[in-house]
């Protein structure tokens, strides 16, 4: 377990040309306090969280001190936005302090959120609201919980410097931890800046980084574009089952690892609707829940055109065919866990979509009801009322349960054994919009953090019971039915 001061960085990507970056540093902020602190975080980069009660502490993470060794920078990268190509994005509040190689030999990017203005901000401010970075700690950690893949958080800080949005807030910082920040975006900036030579430079530099077992195939940048593809399908196809609505699928917030990245007006369904969408901004609904499979197939397309100078296009239509295959099975194979089926297949499809329509037709909960199938008792039928009661068109539940009896009757074990098993892959706890609300309304009465800590740890634990916290898995109260969330952040 290390200091501040022990901290091993290493920065690969600072080594990059100069065109991949601008050098900065982060601009202060007055008296930074501690929000929050995430020792699972602290342990990927060997940090001793004792270190995070040194009153010097919040400096260093709010970026008015520097770390020794840091090298900080704003990241290069356009992107398409809503299905348009905007030139030049870059971190326009993100300050990249560098990498931080752990003891294992991990290299973990440590970026602060919400640093200040770099020449990317385009006239904005370069900072982040409290709001916002709350929810952005507390998804990225449930996501990880739920084990799906994800960016981490180490800690938020605050300063109680006004910061302007639709309504007057404060500004905080997270530190934000990834294996890699380079996203779809990072290279599609020098595809259409006509900077076609520094596309294998990225390439390689992500290849040797993240996939080195591809390093010296005579095809590694096809093998790549294949590896970035099966990623983002089975990010999208975990996405789904869960629930969970990103908001804001640009290209510049797709990672080149296939992680959930860069959390804005995101949303977990309550009641089940594919028409779900959570960014209120989205007025065409062109990242509505149903639409993520779709949309992160056209996102590789925007990659995979990219590429194009580095790769032959046969090769790039082909992986991008391999799309469609790769997301069904996976999200087959996720539904079918949720169900409690050990092996499924593409007979068992119908038993899978029964279920969600006569779930949107009674607007029924998502979350909570696959938790609650898990008690589905194959003995006896009228045992089933629990379930039974969460439907509004009881005929056709009963008509989907006898199918659903029917196919567990070809699972082995028993319904303890399935029970167990299913709990393991249906969460009882996701950050549900309201929860997080009432956790940034109590943060803003007086720096009242205890509800952003009880979150973070109720949510690093998804699927256990944790019965004295059973409240925090109930559909939101009638007050938060309806809540906004805004792409400001
Ligand atoms: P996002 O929608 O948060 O992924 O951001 C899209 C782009 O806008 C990125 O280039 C961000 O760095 C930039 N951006 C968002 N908010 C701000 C801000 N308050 N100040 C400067 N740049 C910002
Ligand atoms: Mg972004």
């Amino acid at each position: 377990m290390r200091k501040l001061e022990q901290l091993v960085f290493d920065n690969t990507f600072a080594r990059l040309p100069e065109a991949f970056h601008s050098r900065l540093c982060p601009s202060p902020l007055p008296a930074p306090y501690l929000v929050s602190f995430n020792s699972a975080a602290a342990a990927l980069l060997d940090l001793d969280p004792a270190q995070a009660t040194r009153a010097d502490f919040a400096g260093y993470f709010i970026g008015n001190r520097l770390l020794p060794g840091a090298e900080p920078l704003a990241m290069l990268y356009s992107g398409h936005q809503f299905g348009h190509y905007v030139p030049q994005l870059g971190d326009g509040r993100a300050i990249l302090l560098g990498e931080i190689k752990n003891s294992a030999g991990e290299h973990w990017d440590v970026q602060l959120k919400g640093a200040g203005p770099t020449p990317f901000s385009r006239n904005s401010d370069g900072r982040a609201v409290l709001r916002s970075s709350i929810r952005e700690y507390l998804c990225s950690e449930a996501m990880h919980g739920l084990g799906i893949p994800t960016t981490r958080a180490l800690c938020i800080i605050g300063s109680d410097e006004e910061v302007f949005r639709e309504s007057i807030e404060t500004a905080a910082v997270i530190t934000r931890l990834s294996p890699s920040h380079v996203r779809f975006g990072s290279f599609e900036v020098f595809y259409y800046n006509d900077q076609h030579d520094s596309l294998p430079v990225l390439a390689d530099y992500v290849i040797a980084k993240h996939f080195p077992h591809l390093s010296n195939a005579p095809d590694k940048y096809v093998l790549f574009l294949n590896e970035v593809v099966t990623r983002t399908a089975q990010l999208m196809a975990h996405w789904q089952a869960v629930g969970f609505s990103h908001g804001v699928m640009n290209t510049d917030n797709m990672s080149i690892l296939g992680l959930t990245f860069d959390y804005g007006p995101f949303g977990f369904m309550d009641a089940y609707d594919p028409g779900y969408v959570c960014n209120h901004s989205d007025y065409h609904g062109r990242y509505a829940y149903r639409q993520q499979p779709q949309i992160g197939h056209w996102n590789l397309s925007c990659l995979a055109q990219a590429l194009l100078p580095i790769l032959p296009v046969e090769a790039a239509k082909a992986s991008l065919e391999s799309f469609v295959p790769a997301y069904t099975e996976h999200y087959r194979q996720l539904m079918g866990r949720k169900l409690g089926l050990t092996q499924t297949s593409a007979e068992d499809m119908p038993l899978i979509n029964t279920l969600l329509e006569i779930m949107h037709a009674g607007h029924v909960d998502y979350t909570n009801l696959f938790r609650s199938l898990s008690r589905f008792n194959t003995a006896a039928g009228e045992k089933n009322a629990l379930l039974r009661d969460q439907f509004t068109d009881r005929a056709a539940f009963d008509a989907w349960a006898r199918n659903y009896h029917a196919r567990l009757q070809r699972e082995p074990g028993t319904d303890a054994v399935r029970e167990a098993r299913m709990n393991k892959v249906n969460p009882k706890y996701i950050l549900r919009n309201y929860l997080a609300q009432n956790a940034i309304a109590q943060a803003g009465r007086g720096h009242d953090f205890s509800e952003v800590d009880r979150l973070l740890t109720i949510l690093q634990h998804p699927f256990d019971e944790q019965p004295e916290m059973g409240s925090y898995a109930a559909p939101p109260p009638d007050w938060a039915q309806h809540i906004e969330v805004s792409c400001s952040s």
